[in-house]
């Protein structure tokens, strides 16, 4: 499934989220190049399957429950992964989301859904608990295991750390005003990280994943009979490719990102991998 191969022999890997969709792919991958994988997720089950999975196919992975949102749960899981596998050398910041409380209902607000408006969440609704959660998720949680791993990284070669930004980050996308924010606020710490972290030579990047058709949002963008709901067919139309990725097709960057060799000049950039969606206007 590798687009090419790169030596990541004996370099030790943070996965945070690594049993969601995405980033049980990354890690995947990532072995496959020979690294040691340390898989985080809020849900250990999650966590130990991607790692079980990587294992059985003769990788070396462990799966460990812990939340990017809290200091102490990182420290544990950072002494578990060095007591293992030894110092971290590069780090996926993967665990992100968005809330349902911090998304409206409708692209646009009407005059008549402000009288009588009880089946629909409009701005006014927009419940601060929620725009909260997916704040402090998507920051919040990218900026602590930063914090907590590249203490490992200082004056390692070829350490680096990859966020995981959005689409919603360049333009933000309709109804969800916290996601859109939060991600805004990733692609933007990629670049203070970038120049802080230069001196002590660990290059921070992002990848902005473009719209990915997964089992997650498989019922936002497709009809019970398999054809696309109206949020898909407009994302297609704003695709100049025409087409949802496949998340396998994040792979060739996030290697390219990973290997000092490949991209040892690339620093502070958010690329996005998006069939075109990005740079489209619509005219
Ligand atoms: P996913 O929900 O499948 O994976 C996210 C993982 O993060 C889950 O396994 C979840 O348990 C874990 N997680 C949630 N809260 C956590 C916490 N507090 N601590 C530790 N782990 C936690 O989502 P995905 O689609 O694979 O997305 C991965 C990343 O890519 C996210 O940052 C997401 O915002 C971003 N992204 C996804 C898409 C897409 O199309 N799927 C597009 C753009 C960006």
């Amino acid at each position: 499934m590798l687009p090419f191969k790169i030596d990541l022999e004996e370099k030790v890997i943070v996965v945070t989220g690594g049993g969601g969709v995405l980033c049980s792919i990354f890690a995947e991958a990532l072995a496959q190049c020979g690294a040691k994988i340390a898989i985080l997720d809020l849900k250990e089950e999650t966590a130990v399957k991607t790692a079980d999975k990587i294992s059985g196919n003769g990788g070396t992975a462990i799966g460990i429950a812990a939340n990017v949102l809290e200091i102490e749960s990182l420290e544990k899981a950072k002494k578990i992964i060095n007591e293992k596998f030894g110092a971290v050398d590069i780090l996926i910041n993967g665990a992100g989301g968005n809330h349902p409380k911090g998304t409206t209902t409708k692209e646009y607000l009407y005059k008549e859904d402000l009288k009588d408006h009880s089946d629909i969440t409009t701005f006014f609704d927009l419940d601060p608990k929620g725009i909260e959660f997916t704040f402090n998720l998507n920051f919040i949680g990218t900026l602590l295991p930063s914090q907590v791993f590249s203490k490992d990284m200082i004056d390692k070669e070829g350490a680096c750390i990859i966020n995981i930004s959005s689409m919603n980050a360049y333009t933000p996308l309709t109804k969800i005003p916290a996601y859109s924010g939060a991600k805004a606020a990733v692609s933007n710490f990629t670049k203070w990280l970038a120049v802080h972290m230069s001196k002590v030579d660990i290059r921070v990047n992002a990848i902005a994943p473009g719209f990915f058709l997964t089992k997650q949002n498989e019922k936002l963008l497709l009809n019970d009979d398999g054809s696309f709901t109206e949020r898909a067919e407009k994302i297609i139309n704003q695709t100049p490719m025409e087409r949802f990725g496949k998340p396998e097709e994040l792979i060739g960057t996030l290697l390219w990102l990973v290997d000092n060799k490949a991209s040892g000049f690339v620093n502070g950039i958010t690329v996005p991998v998006d069939g075109g969606f990005s740079s489209y206007s619509g005219v």
